[in-house]
């Protein structure tokens, strides 16, 4: 058995972070079910995430710098057909970059276990509550701790209990592969809308294109997006002309994730925590999951220290201060969407009105 202050259950970003937090200041254990982070959809970081992770500590440009790509550029086809352009230039807080995110999350958990978090990976983890401590059965490691932080990510199922079952706000999927690129591609970030949901295209450092299309789990069957993403994509023409430098013909896996917003009752109450996704997730067209992973991952270090210093409300006021997070995103996702006026009638678009008609997704 182990006995730590604090079980972070959960490496990836906001895990990593948030261990990177209390390392050197409690007695840490990070756990996650991978041994090394996977490849995964998830790529773009904001430039004000520079601040996050000088934050945590770490030397933030040489963090953005290794291995990832500088983002100069966002272009849309949204709320009308010609493309529109925003060049990083005009954001105060530098340029976003595009990441190798196994090694981006690499690093951190790298940067934590230097610090003195204990790593314990792979493992998956199961937890249970006994009075004022929590168990966690990982393989065949236990970990004592008398306070747990749920970084397991949107699915997290650990702190349901607690937590309260997360409310989702629609049926979001991605469906998504990679292409390789053929010739190098201008660091620009591409959405375009349609009328069953909208696309996302960039090129990721080490030589690949992602392309993914955002719609409704049940459009998505009914459509057979599937089978025919790489045909419906090449179907428009301006983000035909985007994918111009991939080769299309020779696609990788097709990969389908869940991609709503949702959120549980709570984020923090007393003896836990829940960071990253599994604290509140967000609908992609917003680019703000790394930066909330970051930004929970800090926060909730300085609430954990609190509580183990016996403030026994710091938990549930960690949480409260999470509120305006999820009000702002509620309101840009509505203003966003809002934007996109063509197709008022294709249920994708409907649902997504300020005052939809009710409707069974
Ligand atoms: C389609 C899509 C596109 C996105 N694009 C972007 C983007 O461009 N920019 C952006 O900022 N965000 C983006 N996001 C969001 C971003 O990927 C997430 O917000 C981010 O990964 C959250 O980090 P996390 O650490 O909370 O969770 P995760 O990254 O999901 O990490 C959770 C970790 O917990 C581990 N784990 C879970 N349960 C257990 C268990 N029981 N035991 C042990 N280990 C466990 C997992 O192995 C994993 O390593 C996107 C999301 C989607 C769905």
């Amino acid at each position: 058995m182990i006995e730590a202050d604090v079980a972070v259950v959960g490496a990836g970003p906001a895990g990593a972070a948030a261990a990177l937090a209390l390392a050197g200041r409690a007695r840490v254990v990070l756990v996650d079910r991978r041994a090394e982070p996977e490849d995964r959809i998830g790529e773009t970081l904001p430039g004000a995430a520079r601040r996050l992770l000088a934050g945590l500590g770490l030397d933030a440009e040489a963090v953005m710098a290794d291995g990832h790509e500088p983002v100069w550029a966002r272009r849309s086809v949204w709320g009308a057909a010609q493309p529109a352009e925003l060049d990083a230039l005009a954001d105060p807080a530098g340029p976003g970059v595009r990441l190798d995110r196994r090694r981006f999350e690499a690093r951190l958990r790298a940067e934590a276990a230097g610090r003195g978090a204990r790593l314990v990976a792979p493992a998956a983890a199961r937890v249970a509550r006994a009075g004022e401590e929590w168990t966690v059965e990982a393989g065949a490691v236990r970990v004592a701790a008398p306070l747990l932080v749920d970084a397991g990510g949107r699915g997290s199922r650990l702190l349901r209990e607690q937590a309260g079952r997360p409310a989702a706000q629609d049926r979001l999927v991605c469906v998504w592969t990679h292409l390789p690129l053929v010739r190098p591609a201008q660091a620009v970030t591409y959405v375009e809308s349609e009328p069953d949901g909208w696309w996302y295209t960039a090129p990721l450092p080490g030589g690949r294109r992602l392309l993914a299309f955002h719609t409704d789990a049940d459009l998505l069957r009914a459509a057979g997006v599937h089978r025919r993403l790489l045909e419906r994509a090449l179907a428009l023409p301006s983000l035909a002309a985007e994918l111009s430098g991939a080769d299309t013909g020779r696609p990788g896996p097709v990969r389908t994730c869940a991609a709503h917003g949702a959120r549980p009752g709570a984020a923090g109450g007393d003896g836990w925590l829940a960071v990253g996704d599994a604290s509140m997730c967000f609908d992609p067209l917003s680019s703000q999951g790394l930066f909330h992973a970051l930004y929970t991952g800090l926060a909730a270090g300085g609430a954990a220290l609190a509580m183990l210093g016996g403030e026994a409300r710091a938990g549930a006021e960690y949480s409260a201060a999470l509120d305006p997070v999820w009000d702002a995103y509620v309101a840009h996702r509505a203003l966003y969407y809002g934007m996109e006026r063509r197709w008022p009638g294709a249920p994708f678009w409907r649902r997504r009105l300020p005052n939809p008609e009710k409707q069974h997704l």
